[in-house]
């Protein structure tokens, strides 16, 4: 390897600074969503930070410092913590090795392109621009005029709308 990296990643692109990470270089976490995370918590439509565990809406794919083996390393095992019916706290190991965190953000490595932004979306990265959607993800099957990420009342309506995520 040369001296810059070939590692192609996502990192947080976010130049208005209205979500919660505000690392300078915030790198993208393998996502991971289910129904204990709900997504209309976000976790079904935004990236989360691999530094400060934050969440964001915006990523451009750019090569990363160091790899992705190194990204995996680090961010695994990956602990969830719920609090049970029963009020028990339960830990739940999500990805237990640097490998499972690699196949993980395989699908979406495959889909993105170097310069470009995405947005997350139910399993998948898009584009972050304006037209219509249409895509089965992992909760549901969506059929949009536009983007939500980028409007804010569809925005509303949809992914920040639990009722959004309960229909079948
Ligand atoms: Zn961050």
């Amino acid at each position: 390897m040369g001296w810059f990296s070939k590692y192609l990643w996502l990192v947080a692109d976010d130049p208005e600074g209205s979500w919660w990470c505000d690392c300078r270089t915030g790198i993208v976490d393998a996502t991971w969503h289910n129904k204990d995370t709900f997504p209309a918590d976000g976790t079904g439509w935004l990236w989360t930070c691999s530094k400060c565990s934050r969440a964001f809406i915006f990523a451009k794919c750019t090569r990363i410092r160091g790899t992705l083996q190194q990204l995996a390393c680090k961010r695994t095992p990956r602990i969830q913590k719920s609090i049970s019916q029963s009020g028990e706290m339960v830990e739940n190991t999500l990805l237990v090795t640097p490998q499972d965190w690699l196949d993980l953000i395989q699908p979406i490595l495959a889909t993105i392109t170097e310069g470009e932004r995405y947005v997350f979306f139910d399993g998948h990265a898009l584009p972050a621009k304006h037209g219509p959607v249409k895509f089965d993800g992992l909760f549901r099957s969506h059929d949009l005029p536009d983007l939500p990420h980028l409007s804010e009342s569809l925005m509303e309506q949809t992914i920040a709308n639990p009722d959004y995520w309960d229909a079948t």
